[in-house]
């Protein structure tokens, strides 16, 4: 009995990634494609195959011609109502399975935001698949990595499921190029779901620094700081010298030093910047996995023997009252 040689990998990869369609969840505020979203389109490259962009809510045409210039989208799904404008969950999930459903899409991909951890389960529930949360890598169309227990295990899993509802950890896949496309539009299908849940109003933190969670440089301050005003007063200006967001740890926003959108780590903001520089954090677990994952981590710290030093590229050990402002110094004379 002979068989039939089988096709190559190569080939059969190929052929594979023809039938994979990605559906990337794009976010947007106030009629503005959000570009931290366009992560959601560098995994779905990974993935290989078509890639499709999802855009709702009121006036929606300007974000979804934005958003059909990113690189890699081959066609935009644009929803046109103001209803979807701030992205209640409630009302979301069931628009997207509609148009998961009517486009036949195999990955449905959105960034681990606070819009898409409360999304994505319920969209995974509607569809009675498993939610796979917060992925760092893709190893291949049904084999993900994601961190668990606060970063100090790595799982590698694997789903079965004929649609995979992704979120991905934004520090671990840059925002895909937002030209050099030309992707075609659609209007999606509009359930008009029912929702019990009404937008009433927010409280936006507003700040002239960079954005904590996609700054190139963070300054970080902890219990060390001792007192709101002496953590404004050490490392506002520190800040301001480096052009950095600043952040802080948990045990520095429970004390009131500084404002709860600031805290980094396990409860707090993820972030992966070129530079982490800290002061007066001891390097809890917790605190780490928030920001291990930074290029260059830099610490002060008078206590030699703080957990912060075995992360930390680039150690201080000494009082962060005398070592800040010395520091602020010499960056305003460069
Ligand atoms: P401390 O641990 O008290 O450290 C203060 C440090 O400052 C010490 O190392 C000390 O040597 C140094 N210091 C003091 N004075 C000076 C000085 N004058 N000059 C230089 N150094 C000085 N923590 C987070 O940060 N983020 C989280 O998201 C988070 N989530 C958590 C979730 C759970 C479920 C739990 C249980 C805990 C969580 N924590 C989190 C808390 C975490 O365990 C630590 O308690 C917290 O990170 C400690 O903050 P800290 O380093 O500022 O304070």
């Amino acid at each position: 009995l002979r068989t039939k040689p089988g096709p190559t990998p190569v080939a059969s990869l190929s052929a594979l990634a023809r039938l994979l369609s990605s559906l990337a969840v794009l976010e947007q505020r106030d009629g503005k494609l959000n570009h931290g979203s366009l992560g959601a389109v560098t995994a779905a490259k990974k993935l290989g195959g078509s890639i499709t962009g999802f855009v709702a809510g009121g006036n929606i045409k300007a974000v979804a011609e934005e958003a059909a210039k990113v690189n890699g989208i081959e066609k935009i799904i644009a929803v046109d109502n103001a209803a979807y404008d701030k992205g209640l969950p409630e009302n979301f999930a069931p628009l997207l399975v509609e148009n998961i459903k009517k486009g036949g899409f195999t990955h449905i991909i959105a960034g681990h935001t606070a819009f898409g951890k409360s999304l994505m389960p319920r969209v995974a529930a509607l569809l009675d698949v498993q939610q796979i949360s917060d992925i760092t890598a893709i190893e291949d169309e049904k084999t993900f990595v994601r961190p668990i227990y606060a970063g100090n295990a790595i799982a590698t899993v694997e789903s079965s499921d004929n649609i995979k509802t992704i979120t991905i950890r934004g520090t671990a896949f840059a925002a895909a190029e937002a030209d050099g496309g030309s992707a075609s539009i659609e209007d999606g299908v509009d359930p008009k779901a029912e929702c019990n849940t009404e937008w009433v109003s927010e409280n936006l933190a507003k700040s002239d620094r960079p954005d904590l969670a996609t700054a190139g440089k963070v300054v970080s301050g902890g219990r060390g700081l001792k007192s709101k005003e002496e953590f404004d007063r050490i490392m506002l200006p520190l800040a301001d010298a480096l052009g950095a967001a600043v952040g802080a740890s948990r045990a520095a926003v429970d004390s009131g030093y500084a404002d709860n959108s600031l805290q980094v780590g396990q409860t707090g903001k993820v972030v992966a910047p070129q530079l982490y520089l800290c002061a007066g954090i001891s390097g809890a677990i917790q605190h780490l996995a928030g920001m291990k994952d930074s290029k260059v981590i830099a610490a002060i710290n008078k206590d030699a023997d703080a957990p912060i030093f075995q992360v930390a590229d680039v150690g201080l050990v000494g009082d962060l009252f005398d070592k800040v402002p010395e520091l602020t110094e010499k960056l305003n004379k460069q």
